[in-house]
């Protein structure tokens, strides 16, 4: 019955797919436009906390994920020689979710089940090889300009959803600042199906070092083994060629556990990493969202995790909105609690953790690594350290912001 416009989303990554299912959920009209010929399959996030997972639930996503995802209660702290110096048990929050682990699970196994669901709930337009090009928008709607097969047009929507990643068109047409900075250093990203647990190494692990620090997780990959993946830095004057030449991953590899024969390596990339947030989430009828809206370094897997957290948040506000529960207003909370959950927990985390695993003054490392150690000893501050690390805390103060 409705002739409302649909609410239009750029980018069908994981952020532009949960807003989808979490609109057609409620009935509102979606369009949802992607560049590229079909959903992106390169290495990237692969961690959920239990607060996404909890979120993801409803939508029926949190089980298709336990299929194949690896449930990982543990998590360490190692140094270069690969000693352990402190684990944490996210068992300790049993009693307050019914997820007290990090699923692990390739994005680009993610967003398939997303998109299933999407399309078994009906009534979205999906249009694959459609990039938003431009959009103008007036007090009543956007008009959004696509590109597809070389010819333009426009589509008439409601509202725009920019969730078209870090380099979005939609962020760029707006005159809002991407604040913040990039990191000089490189991150080269390998998957080896290795098994790395046989050297005691939990399923998630980050090394301290200050010359080669490293994060390293295992995935599933197709199923059982699965691989481990290997996060670290290189120097961003080298050639891409180079720094992704056998030779170097092997000696990066070898560095972590040495071993007499070769690594098998089946993936390889490099990736430059930022620290940034926009200004504003909103900016009339336009919002961002996901990668869009904020970039982090990896060291915590808060990326993807926090582009979900936003879907979730400003779906909400967008449906009380549309069914006339609240006025706009809602959508500049949205911005509000959303920045708040990037600038005071994401960035602050990713940051301090990219610096105590890099910390190349050796006497405050040690003492970083003690104050890691004597956290884990406590059982009140190891509580407290999981409840932050898993998102749980920021989001609870996030979501008190008015
Ligand atoms: C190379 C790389 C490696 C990463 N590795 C990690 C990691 O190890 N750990 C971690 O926690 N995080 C990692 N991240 C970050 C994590 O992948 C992101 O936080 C996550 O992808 C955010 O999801 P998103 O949907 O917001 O954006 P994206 O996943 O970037 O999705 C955006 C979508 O929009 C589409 N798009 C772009 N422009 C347009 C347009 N003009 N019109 C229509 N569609 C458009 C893109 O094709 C894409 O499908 C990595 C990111 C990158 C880029």
């Amino acid at each position: 019955m409705t002739t409302r416009k649909p609410v239009i989303i750029a980018g069908a990554g994981p952020t532009g797919l949960m807003c989808a299912l979490a609109l057609r959920k409620q009935d509102i009209p979606v369009v949802l436009l992607e560049s590229e010929p079909a959903l992106t399959h390169d290495l990237r996030a692969g961690s959920f906390h239990p607060p996404t997972q909890e979120m993801m639930a409803p939508y029926g996503i949190t089980d298709r994920m336990h299929e194949t995802g690896i449930q990982v209660r543990h998590w360490q702290i190692r140094n270069r020689p690969g000693d352990l110096i402190a684990e944490f048990d996210l068992g300790l929050l049993k009693d307050i979710t019914p997820y007290p682990y990090r699923l692990h699970l390739e994005q680009h196994r993610l967003t398939p089940i997303q998109l299933d669901l999407l399309r078994a709930e009906g009534g979205a337009e999906i249009h694959f090889g459609h990039a938003v090009t431009g959009y103008t928008q007036t007090a009543d709607g956007v008009s959004v300009t696509v590109k597809a097969n070389g010819e333009s047009r426009v589509i008439e929507g409601s509202w725009l959803i920019g969730a078209d990643g870090g380099r979005s068109a939609v962020r760029k047409g707006l005159d809002v600042e991407f604040e913040g900075f990039t990191w000089p250093e490189l991150f080269v990203v390998v998957s080896t199906p290795y098994d790395f647990a046989q050297h005691g190494f939990a399923l998630n692990c980050y090394i301290a070092d200050p010359v080669e620090w490293g994060a390293l997780f295992k995935v599933p990959d197709a199923g059982p083994p699965g691989l481990w993946r290997l996060a670290y830095p290189v120097d961003p004057t080298e050639s891409e060629e180079v720094l992704l030449s056998p030779t170097r991953i092997e000696d990066a590899l070898q560095r972590l556990i040495a071993k007499p024969t070769a690594y098998d390596i089946l993936y390889k990339s490099t990736y430059r990493v930022h620290q940034r947030v926009a200004a504003s989430f909103r900016a009339g009828r336009v919002l961002l969202a996901g990668d869009a809206a904020h970039l982090n370094n990896p060291l915590g897997g808060f990326g993807l995790n926090s582009g979900i957290h936003d879907a979730i948040n400003l779906t909400d506000k967008l449906g009380r909105l549309w069914r006339g529960e609240g006025g706009e207003e809602l959508l500049d909370l949205y911005s509000r609690q959303r920045r708040a959950a990037t600038i005071e927990q994401v960035q602050a985390m990713s940051i301090r953790n990219k610096r105590t695993m890099e910390e190349r003054d050796p006497a405050v490392q040690r003492k970083n690594l003690e104050a890691l150690v004597a956290v884990a000893n406590d059982p009140v501050k190891a509580r407290e350290h999981v409840l932050n690390t898993s998102m749980i805390l920021g989001l609870k103060r996030a979501n008190e912001v008015q």
